[in-house]
């Protein structure tokens, strides 16, 4: 399924993205590393290895992101994976953010996907095959009080996902979103807390950090499987399955929640 594969992975140089490129080279794929991170970058790429080639890239540029998948397209003959993977996030209470946290959550988060979809649609539209792959997270599949603005940008990323996935399908272009829990890597630690103490509000919140190995590995599951939702952790199951079963019974959950979240300072 991936053997010989061309993918381009958008926020490759850590964490989920850098995983997903890893599980990727593994199966023998061709795959294309970019980030707006240099340095990061170039380590994963000789982390990695196996002829995987790197490329900076910032995804809120719309032209740069387009002229690299073109130049890929065109080096390659084709384009099999896009993964629009690249994010940032940010915790708070919402009256506490400012119009920048949200332009910047929106630019990253919902723009750099959008940008990766129309340069890599088209082609794949026009070879019959492809798939498109975005990272969302289980905070575009339920409320998320404390990460408000973040879970708007993703549930954004689950909405352009499954709409375009059953346009998609006419063309032989598969379409699919991945909604992980939490995931330990650097983002639980470089994701912008407004008015929170960083120490005090991690140990409060007693994270069950699930590993980006295991999560690259099931992405790679649900992509053989062509799932249009890869969820994963058994916790953010059950919250995503709750609250399709009852908005009202999740939402009182959050209730009791919110009296404690960390995440979400009075
Ligand atoms: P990470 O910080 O480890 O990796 C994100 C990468 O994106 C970094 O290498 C960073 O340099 C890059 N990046 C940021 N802005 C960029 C830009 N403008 N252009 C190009 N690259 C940029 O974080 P991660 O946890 O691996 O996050 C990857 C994706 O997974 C994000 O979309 C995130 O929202 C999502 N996600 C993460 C978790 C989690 O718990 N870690 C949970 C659900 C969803």
């Amino acid at each position: 399924m991936f053997r010989d594969k061309v993918a381009i992975v958008t926020g490759a140089a850590s964490g989920i993205g850098k995983e997903i490129s890893r599980a990727l080279a593994t199966r023998g794929a061709v795959v294309v590393l970019t980030d707006f991170n240099a340095e990061t970058l170039a380590a994963a790429a000789a982390e990695i290895g196996g002829g995987c080639e790197s490329h900076l890239l910032d995804v809120t540029d719309a032209g740069a992101v387009e002229v690299l998948v073109r130049s890929v397209a065109e080096k390659h003959g084709r384009i099999d994976f896009m993964f629009n993977n690249a994010g940032v996030a940010l915790f708070g209470n919402t009256r506490d953010t400012s119009l920048e946290d949200w332009n910047w959550l929106i630019d990253v988060n919902i723009r750099g996907v959008v940008h990766g979809v129309m340069a890599a649609y088209p082609i794949m539209q026009k070879q019959g095959s492809g798939h498109i792959v975005n990272t969302a997270s289980v905070a575009g599949l339920i409320p998320v009080p404390g990460n408000t603005a973040y879970a708007m940008t993703k549930h954004a990323v689950v909405g352009l996902s499954e709409s375009l996935r059953s346009e998609a399908r006419r063309y032989g272009v598969k379409v699919s979103a991945v909604c992980p829990g939490i995931i330990e890597t650097p983002l639980v630690q470089t994701a912008k807390l407004v008015n929170i103490d960083r120490e005090e509000a991690m140990s409060q919140a007693k994270l069950k950090l699930a590993s980006p190995v295991d999560l690259a590995e099931a992405v790679m599951r649900g992509l053989e499987r062509d799932k249009g939702r890869i969820v994963f952790t058994p916790i953010a199951h059950l919250a995503w399955r709750i609250y399709r079963l009852s908005p009202s019974i999740f939402d009182r959950v959050l209730d009791l929640l919110n009296k404690r979240n960390p995440m979400l300072p009075r």
